[in-house]
């Protein structure tokens, strides 16, 4: 399949496909005139690219995603993974302190101690573990 097809297939534009190509995240196979060739198997790949993407990912870690044999790789995984976790309780401590403000009671929430609870949380691990990228920029 020729690239703008592929394209076309999975909703990013031609120039998107060359940049992941140059960064070596999904290396298409060459035709004999030279033109770019996917396969399902190449469209597979871009589409863990753009989940991957959606979630916050740079092209970088998505590479070592895709390459098993990458230096770093585990490493890389370990600590996105840190980071996943650390957002989801994040959240869901933000849901939590939603569904009560949606209800309290309290005409301050300074004067409700569920609401202050919330506000004397430190996240700041979850800065910390989103380094990945920053990690990786040193590396390359
Ligand atoms: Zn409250």
């Amino acid at each position: 399949m020729k690239i703008g097809e592929v394209a076309k297939r999975v909703g990013v534009d031609v120039h998107v496909l060359r940049h992941w190509h140059d960064m070596g995240v999904v290396v298409p196979d060459r035709a004999e005139s030279g033109h770019r060739i996917y396969t399902e198997e190449h469209i597979r790949r871009l589409r863990i690219v753009q989940s991957c993407q959606s979630v916050g990912m740079s092209l970088a870690e998505i590479r070592l995603v895709l390459h098993r044999d990458e230096e770093g790789r585990a490493e890389i995984i370990d600590l996105r993974l840190r980071w996943i976790r650390l957002q989801r309780a994040q959240l869901e401590d933000a849901e939590k302190f939603l569904e009560h403000v949606i209800g309290c009671t309290h005409d301050f929430l300074t004067r409700c101690s569920d609401c202050t609870k919330y506000a004397s949380k430190d996240w700041s691990a979850n800065h910390q573990a989103g380094r990945a990228d920053s990690l990786m920029t040193n590396n390359s």
